[in-house]
């Protein structure tokens, strides 16, 4: 289905317009303002683009000026939504190469058949205009690989998708204290894909919005099903994409998954990395904070490979540091990088962040972990990602990291 970026700052208009396409079918992605839609716009491509007018800051016409010069978005159809209907707003627009207009408010027939004309048009276009083959110049490998995606996540509702859970270890007890939650597809068609593969993929096709809400919803759920269960407490991390992140509405989603579950908020943890919080610091310091204060916990993941600079990690509302496996394997020997690795340790703690050290494989890269008071290990040391049912097993036995 065609995909449809909104952008409008009033979020009653917004959540209207996205349930009424929603309704239709189409693929939607929602900014709030006019600086993340066109950040959206550039990354995620999509179809059409509807806009609100007046917006702070970056306003419609600023919006489609700027995509307007951008080779990747010039020819993507651009409607403005606007509450004015003065002739010279309707003229400004369209000679900034607007395609159509249309004045809040909007009947659902307006609106759908706006769009219609618009894609209709655009398709034809593209026929005419494009050189046989070029129109999509993807692999045929990575068009099956879009298209089964689509079908497991629209058709086959999840179906193939599996959440494993991958232990963190007490370094100085030894216990299971929280769990690192992993998504696994297996596809009917193509066998098993690794989330290096179809992850950029469901994030270039917005496909990352529905399936990260399925893992978020269902990590939710086991949390309760554990704690019901009697299972003493444990913290459990997702990962999430700079889309999900940055998506309207997110902080909602998190609230309702833990409200509807009645869980208490400090047993999930959000894992985020370095360049997703550089890509817009303010933002996203905004967002963390707001979950933060919610009683979530904020991991950074993979700290160390990214390009941030360590003055901003003061500034950041985070309760844990993941260091990235690189600098862990082979720690206990490779003098730079344990270096660096001690390093981080004793900066997370002077800002008192926990610490988890990633990929840990042996016991010489656990005991100088151990020696540097690093809180927490995850690694094929101790066990690789388990699925649920192998993961309550281990817990059920008490497996600890040191054998009495
Ligand atoms: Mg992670």
């Amino acid at each position: 289905m065609p995909k449809i970026l909104i952008i409008e700052d009033e979020e009653a208009v917004r959540e209207n317009i996205l349930d009424l396409l929603e309704a239709e079918n189409f693929e939607t992605i929602a900014a709030a303002n006019g600086r993340i839609g066109l950040h959206l716009a550039i990354s995620e491509v999509p179809d059409l683009i509807l806009c609100d007018m007046m917006m702070p800051q970056l306003d419609g016409y600023g919006v489609l000026t700027a995509l307007r010069q951008d080779p990747s978005t010039v020819t993507i159809p651009f409607i403005f939504l606007t509450a004015k209907s003065a002739k010279s707003d309707f003229r400004q627009g369209m000679n900034l190469g607007a395609d159509d207009y249309i004045t809040k408010p909007f009947t659902r027939a307006e609106l759908l058949s706006a769009i219609m004309n618009r894609l209709e048009k655009h398709a034809t276009l593209k026929r005419y205009l494009s050189p046989k083959g070029l129109i999509n110049n993807s692999s045929p490998k990575m068009q099956l690989l879009e298209i089964s995606l689509h079908r497991a996540i629209k058709q086959h509702n999840f179906e193939e998708f599996e959440i494993y859970y991958q232990p963190i270890v007490d370094i100085a007890s030894g216990k299971i204290v929280a769990a690192e939650s992993l998504l696994r597809w297996q596809s009917l068609e193509l066998g098993l894909i690794y989330p290096t593969e179809f992850i950029p993929l469901a994030e270039s096709t917005g496909l990352i919005v529905p399936l990260g809400k399925w893992v978020l919803k269902n990590v939710c759920q086991q949390i309760k099903v554990w704690r019901d269960f009697g299972i003493y407490p444990l913290i459990i991390a997702v990962n999430l994409s700079v889309i999900e992140f940055n998506q309207p509405g997110f902080i909602e989603k998190v609230v309702n998954f833990i409200d509807i579950n009645g869980l208490e908020p400090h047993y999930l943890e959000l894992e985020l990395t370095e360049s997703m919080i550089m890509q817009d610091v303010n933002s996203a310091i905004a967002t963390m904070s707001k979950l933060q204060s919610l009683g979530v916990k904020i991991a950074i993941d993979d700290f160390g490979t990214g390009y941030s600079s360590l003055i901003y990690l003061k500034n950041l509302p985070i309760n844990t540091l993941k260091i990235d496996r690189y600098f862990i394997h082979n720690v206990a020997t490779d003098l730079q990088k344990s270096a660096i690795t001690k390093a981080l340790i004793q900066m997370a703690h002077n800002l008192n962040l926990d610490v988890v050290a990633e990929g840990v494989e042996t016991e010489a890269e656990l005991e100088f972990l151990r020696q540097q008071n690093c809180n927490f290990m995850q690694g094929f040391l101790f066990s690789r990602p388990l699925p649920a049912a192998e993961f309550e097993k281990i817990l059920l036995t008490n497996k600890c990291l040191y054998i009495d």
